[in-house]
């Protein structure tokens, strides 16, 4: 068929085609466990919800601005305020449909075809694919010392004369890595010497353990304003369990910020108003419920690293923040995709293969579900991968005998 090149180098999205496989499963009453998700499961804040339902009651909801509403605006200049030290004006803001549309306009409004965008590896699986859909270069950067914090030298090893931005992502889905203040600072004069954008995706900002603070980029900027290239993307899908809402946004300079309302004003037009007015909600609303889920991830984290510590052979790194650990599987297969198909195979746990992620031989695990799927999922993929497992398991009245070795 005569698609498009662009149609035809572009993958579906492995996390959404996981989604959809576990939803099939379950329907058909298979008691399967996602670790593979990407979405908290705490409730939606009351204020999201009440706000939502205040404004679909007045019987009008129609068109907002392609930019977002003011409403929505100000409660970003507030948070841009609280958690960036920043004073922004409406027209340095744009609220998307999800994080993901402002990362993909950003990324429309500066990129030219062929031009280079640089991220360290792991990476968001989408990453690779916004930038082919606008005919640029995604260049992914792996650590040289095989950890999961980049040096500013594996950044820069990757810099030429087609490098046009650079993307960072802490703390990092899939590691979980929160890159330090260091390599932020460096990364932040590193682009600014060299006149290249530097996009914050900053959506999993709030979700650090052990103690850490959000990291501010921005803090180490000399170019201010109107002369900054950083921008900063943000959203409340994360951190208030609100991903079904599709609201995210950035902040940058008004030109940018001007060309990205442009090109969603053709695309999509502006983000649902009953979805930003329950953004507002959320912003704008008692905040506990983030802190609650932080805490709850956090000690799913501590119960998650636990059990992967007594899994033999399994190389595993501390997560610092989000909802994913990020662990070696390579003893028991090198290839993370035939891993990932034999889990839900065999004991129907699903897990993201690591080479959706840009790294071969690891697995992304998930810890935004309950105790229970974590505690049961690693137990079945034990059961599954030692060699030494019993015969057999009971996942509730229903027997698994090993049929492979
Ligand atoms: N950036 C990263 C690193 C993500 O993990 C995600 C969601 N998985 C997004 C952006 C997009 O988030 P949203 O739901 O706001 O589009």
């Amino acid at each position: 068929m005569s698609l498009s090149l662009i149609a035809k180098s572009i993958k579906p999205s492995p996390t959404l085609a996981l989604n959809e496989k576990f939803a099939i499963l379950k329907e058909k009453g298979d008691p399967v466990i996602h670790l593979g998700g990407g979405e908290p499961k705490t409730r939606v804040p009351m204020e999201a919800i009440m706000a939502t339902v205040a404004h679909v009651n007045t019987g009008e909801v129609r068109y907002a601005p392609a930019d977002g509403i003011p409403a929505l605006k100000q409660a970003i200049i507030r948070y841009t305020e609280e958690f960036y030290d920043r004073k922004v004006t409406p027209q340095h803001i744009i609220a998307s449909g999800g994080a993901k549309q402002a990362l993909m306009v950003a990324l429309q409004a500066i990129l030219n075809p062929q031009e280079e965008v640089i991220f360290p590896a792991p990476y968001w699986v989408s990453y690779p694919d916004m930038a082919r859909l606008i005919g640029a270069i995604p260049v992914p950067a792996l650590p040289e010392d095989g950890s999961f914090y980049p040096r500013l030298k594996d950044i820069e090893d990757r810099v030429g004369s087609y490098t046009k931005a650079v993307i960072i992502n802490s703390p990092n889905n899939p590691t979980g890595a929160m890159y330090s203040e260091e390599f932020i600072s460096d990364v932040v004069q590193f682009c600014e010497k060299k006149d290249i954008w530097l996009i914050m995706d900053d959506i999993y900002h709030r979700l650090i353990f052990d103690g850490r603070k959000p990291i501010n980029a921005l803090k180490y900027a000399k170019k201010q304003d109107e002369n900054s290239k950083m921008i900063i993307v943000n959203g409340v899908s994360k951190q208030y369990a609100m991903t079904g809402f599709r609201i995210g946004w950035a902040v940058g300079n008004k030109k940018v910020i001007e060309a990205m309302s442009n090109i969603q004003g053709h695309q999509t037009s502006g983000p649902s108003v009953l979805l930003q007015k329950a953004a507002v909600g959320a912003l704008n609303g008692i905040q506990s419920s983030v802190e609650s889920l932080r805490v709850t991830l956090e000690n799913n984290r501590n119960v998650m690293i636990d059990l992967l510590h007594s899994f033999e052979g399994v190389k595993v790194t501390k997560p610092d923040g989000t909802f994913y650990c990020f662990a070696d599987f390579s003893v028991y297969n090198k290839s993370s995709n035939q891993l990932s198909a034999f889990l839900i195979d065999k004991v129907q746990v699903l897990t993201v293969p690591g080479a959706e992620f840009g790294l071969e031989g690891y697995l992304r695990l998930s810890y935004c579900g309950t105790i229970k799927d974590i505690q049961d999922g690693i137990e079945r993929m034990k059961w599954a991968l030692d060699p030494n497992s019993p015969n057999e398991l009971y996942i509730g009245d229903r027997k698994l005998v090993r049929d492979w070795s």
